[in-house]
């Protein structure tokens, strides 16, 4: 038996003997089953096996299971964030790319795994990784090699030859060396990039539909794919069960995608009321990842970022949040998504406070974008978002009151991930 099978085996006997082994009852002081509805007072949650088995009311503990006392906290679902990137860390200079392996974005991605699920994110969708690293990170953490969040990842996105997505920067024979492979010309070339990721283990697709603030390209931040290529890769995405979420930041660039039939528009910096429309028409989420633009305030102008970087972070900057503030007036969805990796991994519950200052959300309506929302988005609702019995055990508890306090979201002070406990930070 090879090295790599005997971990594996190894960690699958463990997950079973704990499973089976150990029930767990974790007295809440406050209750959100989901949050959507009124909190419930006192009350024990039951899992066994990894999953929520049943809700008992005031404090129980069934014999023989180990009791997790959360009496002085609220206990609610694990918090879903549907645009992160676990791979990378903020401001990495670009010319790294050149000198990084692909194997290293695995390790890093392990390191801010765990500093992701401590922060009471118990799902994550990873949009844009280099080669098979978020796949490998996706089915260690999966198959309980290593702690982390569930994730639903990408790959690397797809991209128009020097779009957002693809290596700029370099002298041409260097950028070429580089490729990411998921650059594509063409109806035709793009419907094949969506087979070849869905082949090499995409569950979702991820499409940068427009320029973008951190690459090197400078062909500005509106639409860059044509409408057709989209549709190309729409159709031939949903035909495969997989869905498409499009980085996108013009309005131009965001009502095309919009029209193509995305399922959602992660940033949407710059949309307008046409664009708006498009996307409540075709059931486009936005993703509106606040704290993307934290990681921007804080290097503007310090030398951090190349010139081509440094004046399109200028120009998103200008209008921070007012996106996000017109999708909610139109009755657009919203699901929680942050960018972790543009900014330090593990701060994503900031992102609630400015959900609800920049953009005029209820505490209510993050905590639903959070959980019952993202998990809609993801196609993972009958497995997480709510603690419903047969649903996994992902739960959090925080202290204070997430649906009148955003900022309780950041004060986690235990999480249980797929049934297990994950280990608090510093420890
Ligand atoms: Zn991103």
């Amino acid at each position: 038996m090879d090295l790599r099978k005997f971990l594996i085996a190894t960690a699958a006997l463990l997950c079973a003997s704990a499973a089976s082994a150990e029930t767990y009852a974790v007295q809440a002081g406050r209750l959100i089953l989901d949050a959507a509805k009124p909190a419930r007072g006192a009350s024990t949650v039951i899992v066994d096996n990894g999953r929520i088995t049943r809700i008992d009311d005031g404090f129980t503990a069934p014999a023989g299971a180990t009791v997790v006392d959360a009496r002085a906290s609220t206990v609610l679902p694990g918090l879903i964030d549907a645009h992160v990137h676990l791979t990378g860390d903020p401001g990495t200079p670009f010319w790294r790319e050149a000198i990084d392996p692909n194997e290293l974005a695995a390790i890093v991605g392990v390191k801010n795994a765990l500093l992701t699920v401590q922060a009471g994110f118990t799902t994550v969708r990873d949009l844009g990784a280099p080669g098979a690293s978020s796949f490998a990170l996706r089915d260690a953490i999966r198959d309980g090699i290593v702690p982390g969040p569930r994730i639903v990842a990408s790959g690397t996105a797809l991209s128009i030859v020097g779009g957002h997505g693809d290596v700029s920067g370099f002298r041409p024979e260097v950028n070429t060396v580089l490729d990411p492979g998921g650059t594509c010309t063409g109806p035709d070339q793009c419907a094949a990039k969506v087979r070849e990721w869905a082949k090499r283990g995409a569950d979702v697709i991820k499409i940068t539909s427009t320029g973008g603030v951190l690459s090197q390209q400078g062909r500005g931040l509106e639409g860059h794919f044509d409408p057709a290529e989209i549709r190309a890769i729409t159709s031939t995405a949903h035909r495969l069960g997989l869905k498409v979420a499009a980085h996108a930041h013009g309005a131009r660039g965001i009502e095309d995608a919009a029209r193509a039939g995305v399922d959602s528009i992660d940033h949407g910096t710059f949309v307008d009321e046409s664009a708006l429309q498009a996307m409540k028409q075709n059931r486009a989420w936005m993703v509106p990842t606040l704290m993307a633009f934290t990681g921007l305030r804080d290097r503007v102008g310090k030398n951090v970022y190349t010139q081509v970087v440094e004046g399109k972070a200028r120009q998103a900057l200008a209008v921070w949040g007012r996106a996000l503030a017109a999708a909610r007036r139109a009755g657009v969805k919203i699901a929680f998504g942050t960018d972790a990796g543009v900014f330090e991994h593990g701060r994503n519950a900031e992102e609630a406070e400015l959900m609800v200052r920049l953009g005029g959300m209820t505490p209510r309506e993050v905590l639903v974008s959070a959980t019952t929302g993202a998990a809609e988005l993801l196609d993972i609702a009958g497995e997480t978002g709510t603690l419903d019995p047969g649903k996994s055990a992902d739960l959090i508890a925080v202290q204070g009151d997430p649906l009148a306090d955003p900022l309780a979201l950041t004060r986690v002070n235990y999480v249980m991930a797929r049934g297990k406990p994950i280990p608090p930070k510093g420890r």
